[in-house]
């Protein structure tokens, strides 16, 4: 028999047997059958041209179909594949040739066949410089975006630390050169105490929040579940912004909903703060005559409270943003100072550290608003979704609350 026509004699059994040997399954049969019948093909031609290096295109778009699961994976993935192709070729050669025809084929097929295991070789070698050098820049990538944030950090610590400690030294020195001048007069200490311990505050906020992000992002935060009645923290909220939305000329309207009467399990202080940071902001981005109104409703299995605002609104492609650490819009320099004043600057801690706590609650925020604008004042809608537990994490609280949820 001639070269050509032996190896051209078992190609339809080759295909055959190959192909349901390697393909397990029935969906993968067809396009294997495609890629094994197109290197046969190559195979024949590299034969009759008696040039191993004729298989190339089929090796090359194996090579480049690897997938990157593939080639992180189990290392030599396509070496591995041709071996099996190799042995079971022995196979049907055996099986279908007689025993010399079997010897020539093989010793036609095999230069072809040490060309592919070379050149997959090379080929899946330089695959997995290109992943892991693509890993590294990935690495790289988040190294930097550490580093960014580590100096954010910094620098808006030491800006937002600075403000209460100037007043805290002011206040300390005027109490102290007070005292030195006019030993005899009456001074008004009350004043100056009040802006120390104003100044103090400050710090204790700022502080607090660093320790409450530090919890978050390491995953620490640790919730003492109790029965909370959401109506209950919105008249907390209301008393403690009174004074606030006075001088701001806010309205706040609480509107009462189906579910903000209900038990639901959380922890009230937590919970509070996120209302809190986001009642702070609406006041913050709202000019002075806004309205602020807390709505919801009862969803199967999950509680929404809204938190709506008429003021500066937030284009969409922040949403995200303004949930992470440090998010703040717009130019920072051109922020009033203060915590309740229009646009006034913060940290940008407030929404990363109520996405923390409604999250290990088990819920979720977001926001939504028809974009930023400073003349119509489209306004924000805070969405918090919380999940009604149907039971108290310790019986014993539910015992020592249960005469309560009923008044
Ligand atoms: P901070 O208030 O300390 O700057 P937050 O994390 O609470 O930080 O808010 C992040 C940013 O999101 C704010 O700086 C502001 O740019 C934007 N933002 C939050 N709430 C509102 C709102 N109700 N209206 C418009 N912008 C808002």
């Amino acid at each position: 028999m001639q070269e050509q026509e032996l190896i051209h004699s078992i190609r339809t059994i080759w295909l055959e047997k190959v192909t349901q040997a390697l393909a397990l399954e029935e969906g993968v049969r067809e396009n294997l059958a495609l890629l094994l019948e197109q290197f046969y093909s190559h195979l024949e031609t590299a034969v009759a041209e008696k040039d191993p290096t004729l298989i190339d295109p089929t090796i090359e778009l194996w090579a480049n179909s690897l997938t990157e699961t593939d080639v992180e994976g189990q290392p030599n993935h396509l070496t591995q594949i041709l071996k099996e192709i190799l042995l079971l070729t022995q196979k049907v050669c055996k099986e279908t040739l007689a025993a010399e025809d079997a010897l020539v084929y093989m010793d036609l097929v095999l230069p072809c066949f040490a060309f592919g295991f070379e050149r997959s070789t090379e080929l899946e070698v330089q695959l997995r410089i290109k992943s892991a050098s693509k890993e590294l820049e990935t690495m790289r990538d988040s190294m930097e975006k550490l580093d960014r944030s580590k100096s954010n950090f910094i620098s808006v610590a030491a800006h937002e630390l600075k403000t209460p400690l100037t007043l805290i030294e002011g206040y300390a020195t005027m109490l102290d050169e007070a005292f030195k001048k006019c030993p005899d007069e009456r001074i008004n200490e009350k004043d100056l105490l009040k802006g120390i311990h104003h100044g103090t505050n400050r710090l204790k906020v700022i502080v607090d929040d660093m320790i409450d992000v530090s919890l978050i992002d390491n995953d620490l935060l640790r919730l003492n579940f109790q029965p909370v009645w959401l109506n209950r923290l919105f008249s907390v909220l209301e008393t403690e912004s009174r004074s606030v939305l006075a001088e701001r000329n806010l309205e706040l309207i609480i509107n009462p909903f189906d579910g903000s009467n209900d038990v639901i399990y959380g922890e009230p202080e937590r919970l509070l703060q996120v209302f809190r940071n986001i009642l702070s902001n609406a006041v913050k981005f709202t000019p002075n005559g806004g309205k602020i109104t807390i709505d919801g409703r009862k969803l199967p299995g999950f509680v929404e409270v809204t938190i709506a605002d008429t003021g500066i609104g937030i284009n969409p492609e922040d949403y995200s943003f303004i949930f992470e650490k440090f998010g703040r819009l717009g130019n920072i320099a051109t922020h009033s100072s203060g915590k309740t004043k229009f646009k006034g600057g913060g940290p940008g801690l407030g929404l990363h550290i109520a996405k923390g706590i409604v999250e290990t609650h088990g819920g979720t925020i977001w926001v939504e608003s028809q974009g930023h604008n400073e003349i119509l004042n489209p306004g924000s809608i805070f969405h918090i979704l919380l999940p009604i537990k149907a039971e108290p994490v310790d019986e014993n609280i539910l015992k020592l609350f249960s005469t309560l949820s009923n008044k």
